[in-house]
């Protein structure tokens, strides 16, 4: 038995063979090929294989978000039917006698540049996408696998650490549980294991050896301990760990219906975060009682363009209507940072964090920005959508993003689209101006959310991301709490109502500090719903309350 320990992020313990992630960066490089009908021949069936995988995608985008968002899936069908395409790296192959990944590299890079330099902006931009059937032929040649996970049954994953890109775009049917090297607590694989309720563990170092693929593991997300080939001490332990488990869900199933409300009567809103459409089956699986979050950067991170407007609005007018008239608030595409979508080709930045990322993204490139609300005001007709704006810091962005909204409202007026004229917008509070500035900003919007991991982030100045800083990064931090006061003082002065949507907000140590605190919604993941509501409902306000914020402003 090996045994390897990093820290536990999402709880839960599970049991199955430990799979590696299959990444698409495989080595291309130029070897001689001898017999070069053979390797055509291997190009061709790599393509029928592609072919295949993106008739599979077109028939999940359709059922997802209707035929015009699918339409991507179909145009790379047939770029990789095309001929010049198709001839050009046969004819490298014959040519120079060189391998089918070589091949296809080449032409791709010749077909990307030859994209690139057309004047027209949309035929620019097809060079991403011979560039994206490119990978996936070299993928498949080279034994990578679509979706990253090559089985047949389900696993615990296993990585370095995955992007937001690469999450989205996982088989979650076949996840049992995640273990990465790096990353930290509020990385996107931790985020979506909380979502998916099943256990992760991060930050092993080297110790997660790739040999001990197909290998069988249990995983401990509470304790952080990964257990290769258990011996059967460790192996009964666990497996009694895990129906008691079984146990405690069924125990917490029965809280299903019953209401998030205090001994003393004080009612408080539970709401989920979700990263996809479908994470809504995990928001009612869990009774979630609306959605608090739901992050549209989704769409931007599994694409290779900007999803269209109408491929935005049939996802949100899908989780609109799937909650039935329960409040949906969704927060406008939060991209930058860590989560980095190519085709918005931003530069460089030193310090990405406080760089170019989010409202300020939308508020430099206005069209972007519309699109996506025009997405919404039209999606707000088939359900009680909110909109949440992330990263703000001043006065003059609300007041700039009302004055688009105003100017997005009026065209669809115009063009008499129905849409709900009192949708509410919100702001998201996790940046220390947002913080000082909450007084005058609780005048011009709806709502407040706190999103305590950016603002723990900027409030300790310690990266979210990790590195070696888990004891600086300490969401617990009075000056984060203190914070978070601030703008509840602030919000309720101006009558409106405040939440918290960072991953603190299913913290059950700090639930009865949240309650003395005033804030009046938590959103979490939807595994999260039921824990909260038992603990709510075991929490006096009176009792505590005056001590709480006693020790938080002494
Ligand atoms: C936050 O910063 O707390 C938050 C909820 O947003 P994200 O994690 O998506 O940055
Ligand atoms: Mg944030």
């Amino acid at each position: 038995m090996y045994t390897i320990q990093g820290k536990g992020v999402s709880g839960g313990v599970a049991n199955g063979p430990l799979c590696f992630y299959r990444r698409g960066d495989h080595d291309i490089a130029k070897h001689e090929i001898a017999d070069t009908e053979a390797e055509k021949q291997r190009f061709e069936s790599a393509r029928q294989t592609a072919m295949e995988q993106l008739k599979a995608l077109y028939e999940k985008a359709v059922a997802e978000v209707g035929e015009e968002g699918a339409e991507l899936f179909e145009a790379h069908q047939m770029m990789l039917d095309d001929l010049d395409y198709v001839e050009g790296i046969q004819d490298l192959i014959d040519g120079e006698q060189v391998n089918a990944e070589y091949a296809v590299s080449q032409v791709a890079e010749q077909f990307a540049q030859m994209f690139a330099s057309m004047d027209d902006s949309y035929m620019q931009a097809r060079a991403a996408d011979v560039k994206d059937i490119s990978n996936r032929v070299i993928g498949i040649l080279s034994g990578a696998v679509a979706g990253g996970i090559d089985s047949d049954v389900q696993v615990i994953l296993a990585a370095d650490d995955l992007a937001p890109s690469e999450t989205v775009q996982l088989d979650k049917s076949k996840i049992l549980g995640f273990i990465t090297q790096g990353g930290s607590g509020n990385s996107h694989t931790a985020i979506l294991a909380r979502t998916m309720g099943i256990p992760a563990v991060i930050g092993t170092g080297d110790a997660l050896r790739e040999d001990y693929e197909g290998k069988t593991a249990w995983i401990d997300g509470e304790t952080g301990e990964l257990f290769v080939e258990a011996d059967e001490i460790t192996h009964e332990r666990l497996s009694k760990k895990h129906a008691k488990q079984r146990a405690m869900k069924e125990l917490m199933d029965q809280l299903k219906g019953k209401e998030n409300v205090t001994i003393d009567g004080r009612k408080v809103m539970v709401y989920c975060n979700i990263g996809s459409p479908d994470d809504v089956d995990q928001v009612l699986a869990n009774d979630g009682g609306g959605i608090g979050l739901f992050r549209s950067e989704f769409l931007y991170l599994q694409n290779n363009d900007y999803p269209t407007e109408e491929q935005q609005f049939q996802a949100y007018k899908t989780v609109a209507e799937r909650m039935g008239g329960k409040r949906v608030i969704i927060r406008t595409l939060d991209i930058g940072a860590d989560k980095q979508a190519d085709y918005f080709q931003l530069a460089h930045e030193e310090n990405p964090a406080m760089g170019l990322r989010a409202i300020r993204i939308c508020l430099t490139r206005p069209e972007v920005f519309k699109t996506q609300l025009r997405a919404l005001y039209r999606a707000s007709a088939y359900g009680k959508i909110a909109i949440m704006f992330p990263m703000i810091t001043s006065e003059w962005e609300v007041l700039e993003i009302k004055r688009i909204c105003e100017g997005v409202k009026a065209e669809l007026r115009k063009e008499e689209q129905p849409f709900d004229e009192n949708i509410e917008l919100g702001i998201m509070v996790e940046t220390p101006a947002a913080v000082m500035m909450s007084d005058r900003l609780a005048k011009l919007v709806d709502f407040f959310s706190v999103g305590t991991n950016d603002l723990t982030q900027y409030t300790l100045a310690t990266d979210r991301q990790g590195g070696n800083l888990d004891r600086f990064f300490d969401a617990h931090h009075p000056a984060v709490l203190r914070m978070i006061k601030m703008a509840a003082d602030n919000a309720h002065k101006a009558g409106i109502w405040i939440g918290i949507c960072g991953e603190l907000g299913a913290d059950i140590s700090m639930t009865e500090t949240f309650m003395a605190l005033g804030v009046d919604e938590l959103s979490v993941s939807p595994s999260a719903v039921l824990p909260l509501r038992s603990t709510i409902r075991s929490i006096n306000t009176a009792e505590n309350r005056e001590k709480i914020l006693e020790d938080l402003l002494k």
